[in-house]
C-alpha cells in the first residue's frame, strides 16, 4: 500500500505572473529533493496576465516535470484544483497555493507523512501571516467544520495538503459545483493527520479573493457541509408558535381574574393568535426546507460509498 511511484503537485494559478518564476524554481528543487518521480501541475484559472505564457514556457523547458492545464476562463480556486486533480496521476497528490504563502520546501515533509499510510495530511500554519479579521473568521469556520466532519483538524484554510490517490478519486466523483476541497477530502478519509508548516506573507500581488468571493466561499463551505440552517427555520417556528400559545393562556387567565378591561379589550389576544400563525409559517418553510435539503443531496449525486478493495476473488 505504501509504494509511491509518482508524486503530483497541483497548483492553481490566477494572475500570479509575479510569483511564477520563484514558485517554479522552489517547487522543482523541493520535489527533486524527495527522490521520487514527480509532476508539477500548474492550472491556469483563466489568468488575464502573463501567467499562461509563463506556464507554457516552463512546461516546455521542463517537459515531463511541469504540466500546464489551462481553463478557458476563471472558475475559482477550488474548481481549478479539481481540474488539476483530474490530470494528476500521482499516488500522492499535494495541493499548494501559487503565491508562496505556503513554502514549497514543506513538500518533502508531506510526502514522508503520507507514505506512513495516512489518507489526508493537513497542515497547521505556524505564525500565520494573515490579517486579524481573516484569523477570527477562520477560527469560527474551523470549529464548525470540526463539528460536521467529525475529523479534528486545526486549520482548514491552508491549502498545503497531501491526499492519497483514492481520496482524490472519490472527490472527482463528486459532481457538485460548490466544493471546498479540504472538507470534502475529510468526508472520505479514514485516517488523517496534521503537520506544522511555515507560513509567510504573499510574495507579490494582492489576494485573489475579494470580499465578495470570500463570502461566496463561506456559503459554499456551509452548504456543502450541511442543510442544518433549513432545519433552524422549523425550530424557530416551533418556538414562536409555542410562545403564542403560552401568551394566549396567560391572557385568558388574566382575563378571568381582572375582566375584559385588562389587555385592551382583546387586542393582545390578536397578538397571541398572530404569533401562532407566524410560527406555523416558519414550520411550513422548515418543512419545505427538509425536502429541499433532500433534493439537494440527491442532485449532488455523490456516490454512496467507495470500495477500497476486494479480497479473495
Ligand atoms: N486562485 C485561483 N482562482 C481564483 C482565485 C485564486 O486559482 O479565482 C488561486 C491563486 O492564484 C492562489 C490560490 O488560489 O494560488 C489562493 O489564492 P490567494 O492567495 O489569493 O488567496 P488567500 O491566500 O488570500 O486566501
Ligand atoms: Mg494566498
Amino acid at each position: 500500500m505504501n509504494e509511491i511511484s509518482l508524486v503530483s503537485v497541483v497548483i492553481p494559478v490566477f494572475n500570479e505572473e509575479l510569483n511564477l518564476d520563484e514558485l517554479i524554481t522552489r517547487c522543482l528543487s523541493a520535489c527533486r529533493s524527495v527522490k521520487l518521480p514527480f509532476e508539477i501541475i500548474l492550472v491556469d484559472d483563466g489568468s488575464a496576465d502573463q501567467s499562461a505564457k509563463k506556464i507554457t514556457d516552463a512546461a516546455k523547458s521542463h517537459s515531463g516535470e511541469i504540466i500546464g492545464v489551462f481553463l478557458n476562463r476563471n472558475y475559482g480556486q477550488h474548481a481549478a484544483v479539481m481540474a488539476g486533480f483530474s490530470e494528476a496521476r500521482g499516488d500522492i497528490i499535494i495541493t499548494l497555493d501559487a503565491d508562496l504563502q505556503n513554502p514549497p520546501e514543506e513538500i518533502p515533509k508531506l510526502v514522508a507523512k503520507t507514505s506512513e499510510g495516512f489518507d489526508v495530511v493537513g497542515s497547521v500554519r505556524m505564525a500565520r501571516q494573515d490579517s486579524f479579521f481573516r484569523r477570527i473568521a477562520s477560527f469560527l469556520i474551523n470549529k464548525a467544520v470540526q463539528k460536521h466532519t467529525g475529523v479534528m483538524m486545526h486549520d482548514y484554510g491552508c491549502m498545503l495538503r497531501a491526499y492519497r490517490r483514492n481520496i482524490v478519486k472519490a472527490m472527482l466523483q463528486c459532481h457538485e459545483r460548490s466544493t471546498f476541497i479540504p472538507v470534502l477530502a475529510n468526508t472520505f478519509a479514514r485516517n488523517t493527520t496534521e503537520i506544522e508548516v511555515a507560513h509567510s506573507k504573499r510574495l507579490a500581488g494582492d489576494s485573489k479573493y475579494s470580499l465578495w468571493k470570500l463570502v461566496n466561499l463561506q456559503f459554499d463551505l456551509m452548504t456543502s457541509m450541511t442543510t442544518f440552517p433549513l432545519r433552524l427555520l422549523s425550530l424557530l417556528g416551533a418556538v414562536i408558535s409555542a410562545t403564542g400559545v403560552g401568551f394566549g393562556f396567560f391572557l385568558l387567565i388574566m382575563r378571568l381574574i381582572y375582566g375584559s378591561d385588562w389587555a385592551v379589550q382583546g387586542v393582545f389576544t390578536l397578538f397571541a393568535i398572530l404569533f401562532i400563525f407566524i410560527g406555523a409559517q416558519f414550520v411550513g418553510m422548515g418543512l419545505l426546507g427538509e425536502y429541499i435539503g433532500r433534493i439537494y443531496h440527491d442532485v449532488r449525486a455523490r456516490p454512496r460509498y467507495f470500495i477500497e478493495s476486494v479480497v479473495g476473488r
